[in-house]
Parts: structure tokens; C-alpha cells; sequence
């Protein structure tokens, strides 16, 4: 371990904007990340992702703010002097140079020697297991043997800091799945601090130390995979994070009410606007209607939908509300599994009752 955290760097981020015209695209964004954390920054396209990313290169100049690697501030320092690998979805390869002295680049630019290019670059296409088609031309790559040596490239330098901006998402879905968990273990390996972009959810939970949720420049929640599942800040983050739906709820007397009835272990405490229920596919289950420690839903059968691994079937609650519960395809599972317009219960387990407002 203490070998690995010589080779990262913490990044602190404070109060960092960045406006085009009169548009901002980084708003007031302050962010802490630890020496040798794999933080992702999460949201859709538009919400300042690669500027902040950008920022942190040093290509993009914020308007005001301070960045930090290792305590040291970097606002004023040019790209070549801030010591972060970069990988991107456009950040090509260079056609005409083989693969070797395409990993080499960084290494030339910073005026390394001869011979140690050549055993950096063994070693980094080692990392990447790419070391024996060294001579190769890149046309003849595939396009995941294209961001693998990307990626040696980004390392080749042995960065402290490696940034990646939606690295894989030019591939299809099975290489970028065994491309994630190859970034992952990588990164426990080299034990670099890597910031990574992503408008996938999935991608961010299955990768990330911690989740930067952003959108319109700003960062809307940080925490585990974990903990923005479970434990969503607000509306926003709970139907951007995995799948859900979020009912209105009433609050009266301290209670919160759904279909006429009290929901028991409700967050009521805190003062939320719109409080709403989340409730996601897999919390649900098909329950009798007085079973204790659930609270129930009533509703009918709107569609039953087979998705391989499991099936979703889709409840109409009524007054325009709908929810999903997610079964297993399993033969044990779907003894019971009603059919379009079956009246049916659900229970949401009291531990599984959460309220969320709308982001203030
Ligand atoms: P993301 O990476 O999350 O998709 P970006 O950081 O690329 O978002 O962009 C955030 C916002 O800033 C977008 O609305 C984009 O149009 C705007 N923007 C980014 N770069 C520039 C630029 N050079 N000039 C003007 N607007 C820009
Ligand atoms: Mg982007």
C-alpha cells in the first residue's frame, strides 16, 4: 500500500466557475478527492463534465476558484507541468505510427532517454497486455486494443493523477463491461488517483471509489455507490441513480400518506419539498394485504415484460401513477407471476420507505 500512495496525488477543487458568456458551465463546483480515490463525475450531457475535467488538465482556464494536487496549487500552471494522464473517447491514436511509438510519444515530449522509452513502454503495454504487438501498425487494432493502448499511453508516465473522459463509450456494451472492470483492476494495482467521466450510472456504480453527481455545472451529491443508491440526497439523483419511481406523498401531522394510508418508516423528519416515495424495481414484493413490516401498494397488472434474466412487471397504481416490481426468471419465482389486469399488493419493506424532495 504505502508504495502505491507515492504514486497519486489528492485533488482539492474550491469554489471553481467557469462561464461562457453568461452561461455557466462550471458553477461554483468545490470538490475533495483522496490520494489514490477513483472518483467518477456522473450526469447527462451538457452538465460541465469535461469542462471541470478540462479544468483539471489545465486546458480550460476557470474564471475564478483554486485547484489543488497535492496541496499545491495549479490554476496557473500549463498542461505539460501538472503531471495527469489523459484519456479520452476522441483522443485518437496517431494512424501513421505503430504502436510503440505511440506510447512512446509522452515519453519523447518529456525528453526521456532512449533506452528507458523502450522499457517504459514494454512495461506499460505489459500493463495493458498488449506488449507483444510493440511493432504492430495501429490500423490493425481492434477497436478494444485501441484504448488499451490509449490507456498505456495515458500511464506511460506514470502519472499521479489519471483523468478519463467517457473512455469507453465508443465501444459496444460486452468489450466496455470487461473494460471497466479491467480499468478497476488497474487502478487497485498502479493505485493512481483517477477521475473519470461517465453518463452512464451503471458504469459510475460498478467503477467508482465515490460518485460526483453533476448537472447544470454543479455538483449535486457525492457519496459510495452505495450510499447514492440507497440513500438518494433528493428527486433528482434518486431517478438519475438505477431505476425508480417517485410518488407524491402527503404529509399531514407529521405522517406521511400514500393511497389513504400512513407509510410506516418514512423519513418525515426532515422538512422535504414535494416529498415523494422511491421505490425501485427490485425493493418491491408481491405480499398479502396485512403483512406486517411492509407497507402496501395497490394497484393492477399493466404489462408483464420479459427481459431474459428477469422480468418487470408493470403496475398501474392509479391516478397516474405507476411502479414496476422486478422478478427473477427463475421457475420457483414465477409460480405466481400475475397477468395483465390481475388486481395485486405490494409491499415495501418498512426498512426500503424513503422520502425524497425536490432538489432545492
Ligand atoms: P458534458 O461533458 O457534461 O457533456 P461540457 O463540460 O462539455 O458537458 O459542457 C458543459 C456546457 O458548457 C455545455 O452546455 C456546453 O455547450 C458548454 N460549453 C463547453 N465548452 C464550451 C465552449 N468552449 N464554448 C461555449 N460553451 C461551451
Ligand atoms: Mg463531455
Amino acid at each position: 500500500m504505502s508504495e502505491e500512495h507515492k504514486l497519486s496525488m489528492s485533488i482539492d477543487i474550491e469554489k471553481l466557475t467557469k462561464t461562457y458568456d453568461s452561461f455557466a458551465a462550471l458553477d461554483d463546483v468545490s470538490l475533495s478527492i483522496k490520494s489514490g480515490e477513483f472518483l467518477s463525475l456522473l450526469g447527462s450531457s451538457g452538465s460541465g463534465k469535461t469542462t471541470l475535467l478540462m479544468a483539471l488538465a489545465g486546458f480550460v482556464r476557470p474564471d475564478a476558484g483554486s485547484i489543488r494536487f497535492g496541496g499545491r496549487e495549479m490554476i496557473f500552471e500549463p498542461p505539460h507541468k501538472r503531471d495527469v494522464g489523459m484519456m479520452f473517447q476522441s483522443y485518437a491514436l496517431f494512424p501513421h505510427m505503430n504502436v510503440f511509438q505511440n506510447v512512446a510519444y509522452p515519453l519523447k515530449l518529456r525528453g526521456y532517454k532512449r533506452d528507458d522509452i523502450r522499457q517504459r513502454v514494454q512495461q506499460a503495454l505489459a500493463t495493458v497486455e498488449l506488449d507483444h504487438l510493440i511493432e504492430r501498425g495501429i490500423t490493425e487494432m481492434s477497436g478494444g486494443q485501441r484504448q488499451r493502448i490509449a490507456l498505456a499511453r495515458a500511464i506511460v508516465f506514470e502519472p499521479k493523477i489519471l483523468l478519463m473522459d467517457e473512455p469507453l463509450s465508443a465501444l459496444d456494451k460486452r468489450l466496455r463491461e470487461t473494460m471497466q472492470l479491467e480499468l478497476r483492476r488497474l487502478h487497485e494495482r498502479l493505485g493512481m488517483t483517477v477521475v473519470y467521466v461517465t453518463h452512464d450510472q451503471r458504469e459510475a456504480l460498478t467503477m467508482s471509489d465515490r460518485i460526483a453527481v453533476m448537472s447544470k455545472g454543479r455538483i449535486r451529491q457525492i457519496d459510495t455507490p452505495v450510499n447514492l443508491y440507497e440513500r438518494p440526497a433528493n428527486r433528482f439523483i434518486a431517478e438519475f441513480v438505477g431505476e425508480s419511481s417517485c410518488l407524491p406523498v402527503t404529509l399531514n401531522a407529521g405522517q406521511a400518506l400514500f393511497q389513504g394510508r400512513p407509510l410506516r418508516g418514512a423519513n418525515t423528519a426532515v422538512g422535504l419539498k414535494n416529498p415523494s416515495l422511491v421505490v425501485r424495481p427490485e425493493k418491491l414484493q408481491f405480499v398479502s394485504p396485512e403483512a406486517s413490516d411492509y407497507n402496501v401498494l395497490h394497484g393492477r397488472v399493466a404489462d408483464v415484460i420479459f427481459q431474459g434474466e428477469s422480468q418487470l412487471v408493470q403496475i398501474d397504481l392509479g391516478e397516474g401513477m405507476a411502479v414496476a416490481i422486478r422478478r427473477p426468471t427463475n421457475s420457483s419465482a414465477n409460480n405466481h407471476l400475475p397477468v395483465r389486469g390481475d388486481a395485486v399488493v405490494l409491499g415495501l419493506h418498512v426498512q426500503d420507505t424513503l422520502l425524497v424532495g425536490d432538489d432545492q
